[in-house]
């Protein structure tokens, strides 16, 4: 029932990000003498058209001519399935577990077609998600990539575009940054505004996921706002998808989590369909713990960077139980019998904070133990980590209680 995977996903791609950051530098200093500088960022305007009910269409217009889009890591079967590349001599190809659309000669414009994609892969970003009511969450960063011409690669300068069928709202991630992280939502509703943010509920929702999540985005994000004393620089977008209600009787799965600065969930499973207060109790808790990340983001530079992931989810965990307490959603009972819960479970694993679990529990534990509660520790990281530019790490944590 548990799926915190978008979670995972950014910090791997953080990840990569500083890999790729340090690798270039390494080869800008051994080649410093003859080329001074990779090449820049080759502007491209980037159409996204939704142009029938389960069809977009993605036209790309470059700056200079190139040759092909290396579109990274295949997302299994979604680009072979769903993509159409339209312009003559473009190909679709994978080797070695990567895709690229290929042009036999070079050119400037580039389109593809895209189909509706129902499927996903554990561990990568559902490519579309879709609504009951014709509503689409669509994953732009699987449209961005590296553009190869002549013999070298530039990164991808993106204006993007979105244009949506006659009539219908269309909202763009708040924060997309420059590898289009984040969902573009296509469909027939206005966004909610429930405290601060903004929020797209299926209307298959049954009632009670409604509530709780009206319930705690609505009190919870004004409790951030106020206990951070930072409001959101964007508003932010959070789009619950159900997809489904077939499955085993009691179950149901959450996918889905913070990208490009909202929050995107897709659920299915029989067990949606009736209430019970452990269900509500875990919707809650996920739908502040993905909030707590919003605000962990919510800065002109720093936040999360790719190391110590303890720190933002465990962080987050904690962040979540004071909400919870201070809004009154749990009891103070409730919320120390789930702290209780957390800490058993680091124990059983022995307090490693590297596996998956252990970044929450054993994260949680030591968030829990330090001499300072969690959101004024939070606070300082955040200014820390803003005045400076640095990750949140656990040297910062180290650094805050020292003073
Ligand atoms: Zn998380």
């Amino acid at each position: 029932m548990r799926n915190f995977f978008l979670d995972r996903e950014q910090r791997s791609r953080n990840a990569v990000r500083a890999i790729a950051a340090c690798a270039a530098l390494l080869l800008a200093a051994l080649v410093g003498t003859v080329h001074a500088a990779a090449p820049a960022p080759l502007p491209t305007k980037l159409t996204l058209t939704h142009i029938a009910a389960d069809k977009w269409r993605a036209d790309y217009v470059f700056a200079e001519p190139i040759t092909a889009v290396e579109l990274g890591a295949q997302v299994g079967p979604y680009r072979k399935q769903a993509w159409r590349p339209l312009t003559p001599g473009v190909e679709l190809v994978a080797d070695d577990g990567s895709e690229a659309m290929r042009s036999a000669s070079p050119l400037t414009e580039l389109s593809v077609e895209i189909s509706a994609y129902d499927d996903f892969d554990e561990g990568q970003y559902a490519p579309i998600d879709r609504f009951s009511d014709g509503g689409w969450d669509f994953y732009l960063g699987f449209l961005h990539g590296a553009l190869t011409q002549d013999d070298r690669q530039r990164s991808m300068d993106v204006a993007l575009h979105l244009q949506g069928l006659p009539g219908e709202t269309v909202i763009a991630p708040a924060k997309p940054g420059t590898e289009l992280t984040g969902y573009a939502y296509f469909g027939p509703q206005k966004p909610v505004r429930m405290g601060n943010v903004n929020v797209i509920i299926d209307p298959k929702a049954p009632a009670w996921l409604r509530e709780v999540i009206d319930d705690t985005t609505t009190k919870v994000s004004q409790y951030y706002e106020q206990a951070f004393q930072r409001d959101l620089i964007d508003t932010p977008l959070i789009s619950v998808a159900v997809v489904g209600f077939d499955g085993a009787p009691g179950t149901f799965n959450v996918k889905g989590g913070v990208a490009g600065g909202g929050i995107t969930y897709r659920l299915q499973g029989a067990g949606l369909v009736d209430d019970h207060p452990k269900k509500r109790a875990y919707m809650a808790r996920l739908v502040a713990h993905e909030m707590a990340h919003l605000w962990q983001v919510n800065l002109m530079r720093g936040g999360i960077g790719g190391d110590d992931a303890w720190v933002h989810e465990g962080g987050a965990e904690a962040i979540m139980l004071e909400a919870m307490r201070a809004t009154g959603i749990f009891t103070a009972e409730a919320s120390d019998q789930y702290a209780q819960e957390l800490l058993k479970e680091c124990d059983q694993l022995a307090g490693d904070v590297t596996v998956n679990r252990g970044l929450y529990a054993c994260g949680f534990k030591r968030f829990h133990g330090y001499a300072m509660a969690p959101m004024p520790l939070w606070r300082a990281m955040m200014a820390r980590s803003e005045g400076s530019g640095e990750f949140y790490s656990e040297s910062m944590i180290q650094a805050i209680l020292k003073q």
